[in-house]
């Protein structure tokens, strides 16, 4: 990742050329900061490694779906990652093309299935047999056939959090590994699908390789099954889920990531197909983060807390996962650090960013909480009735509203009051 994206220049903390001073000064808090320039490099990570290999990238747009990001990558050419139809009008108003877009997700609706079909997606990752036939009976409606690959649940421990881990028995993803060649047979039968591809995504936040691995070895051998019946895999879908360092982990370099997986497959004699990837939060979570002001500092007899603009409507993932976020100070200072609780004005003891964190601030001044790129703004609410925050993105020296802040008569602009 990009460490000089978002490093101090003479203790005051930069988006590249702009300072986070002027950011929230000129555009206000809570602010998301995004670098094009981190952004770049962590998809050119992919995407380098994969150059004159059978292997395409498919930014996964749940991440962080703003059109300005979903820009930036498919200026680079780069393929998307969709669970909506309501993301895929996103990468479209974006410039993405459909022919380069997979559809995930364990519950398509009819009507999403039909839009995408329209638009030309490249597959379906079909998670069910009554998946297989909704979009059956929805491509024939059309005349048309619907590409597909299965994701295959094939049980294995990504060893990360029980909330983001996707590829165990217990999880509603995915078609169970002992049920996928006959579900395969199933779908090969059925006339307006044509099956095109195997797929998997085992979790998120993974820090070592080896859980990919053990992945596309048993991957590998129901391939091997699937074509002895007579259906052709082209390509294998690998998933996303490489972690990134938000306090101490050390994910495998991507580039390392890329081809130790590409030289595993290519070794176990399947070179010859296309293998896919779905990164989300390795290639956007580096590359933001979200300002904050401090409101007050509130001592306790047992905490300290300090009292930010930001709240859990705005970051999610400390209430959702107790995930950790690094917080500094913006402006570096000369005062006592303290131990605080950082939290936000939202009416919830979860509403908490960061726990038992040594900060030299006072109220009033600005702080960074780094990591946010990803599951940050796209997990906002409204809850409490506020306006989530703006988004900005800097490149170089200049900085650009690519969201702007919402405001309160927006959020009640659908609702009414009952008549007489
Ligand atoms: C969420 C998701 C991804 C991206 O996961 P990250 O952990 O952000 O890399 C990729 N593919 C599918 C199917 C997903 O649901």
């Amino acid at each position: 990742m990009n460490q000089s994206a978002f490093a101090f220049v003479d203790g005051v903390l930069h988006a590249e050329g702009v300072s986070a001073v002027s950011l929230a000064e000129q555009f206000g808090t809570p602010l998301f900061v995004y670098s094009r320039a981190a952004l770049t490099q962590a998809y050119e990570a992919y995407a380098n490694a994969c150059a004159g290999r059978r292997a395409f990238v498919h930014v996964a747009v749940k991440a962080n779906s703003n059109l300005a990001v979903l820009n930036v990558f498919a200026r680079l050419g780069a393929g998307f990652d969709i669970v909506s139809s309501g993301e895929l009008a996103r990468v479209l108003a974006a410039g993405g093309k459909a022919e380069n877009v997979v559809f995930s997700g364990v519950g398509k609706h009819a009507e999403e299935m039909r839009e995408a079909l329209a638009a030309g997606v490249k597959c379906f990752n079909v998670e069910s047999i009554p998946e297989l036939d909704r979009l059956n009976a929805v491509a024939a409606s059309i005349g048309k056939k619907a590409p597909v690959s299965l994701r295959v649940n094939p049980d294995v421990d990504p060893k990360t959090h029980p909330y983001i881990s996707t590829g165990l028995k217990a999880n509603k993803f995915g078609v169970a590994f002992s049920e996928a060649r006959a579900t395969y047979r199933t779908a090969a039968a059925m006339p307006n699908l044509e099956v095109v591809g195997i797929d998997c995504h085992i979790g998120s936040q993974i820090t070592e390789i080896s859980p990919y691995l053990d992945a596309v070895d048993k991957l590998l051998e129901l391939v091997e099954q699937i074509e002895a019946d007579g259906t052709a895999i082209h390509h294998i879908d690998v998933g996303g889920g490489l972690g990134i360092t938000y306090d101490s982990e050390t994910p495998p370099d991507i580039g390392e990531f890329v081809k130790t997986l590409l030289d595993h497959i290519e070794a176990r004699g399947h070179g010859f197909r296309n293998v896919f990837f779905e990164p989300g939060r390795s290639v956007t979570g580096n590359a933001g983060v979200l300002l904050t002001r401090v409101e007050f500092l509130k001592p306790g007899e047992e905490k300290n807390f300090a009292i930010v603009d930001a709240a859990m409507n705005d970051l999610a993932r400390p209430a959702m996962y107790q995930a950790f976020h690094a917080i500094e100070p913006a402006v570096k200072r000369e005062v006592a650090a303290q131990v605080y609780d950082v939290v936000g004005p939202v009416c919830e003891s979860g509403d908490w960013l960061g726990r038992d964190r040594q900060l030299a601030i006072e109220a009033g001044d600005l702080l960074v909480i780094r990591s946010a790129g990803a599951y940050g703004f796209v997990m906002s609410s409204n809850y409490n009735t506020r306006p989530r925050a703006a988004e900005v993105m800097v490149d170089g020296g200049s900085a650009h509203v690519v969201r702007a802040r919402e405001k309160v008569r927006d959020l009640f602009s659908g609702e009414s009051v009952l008549p007489g």
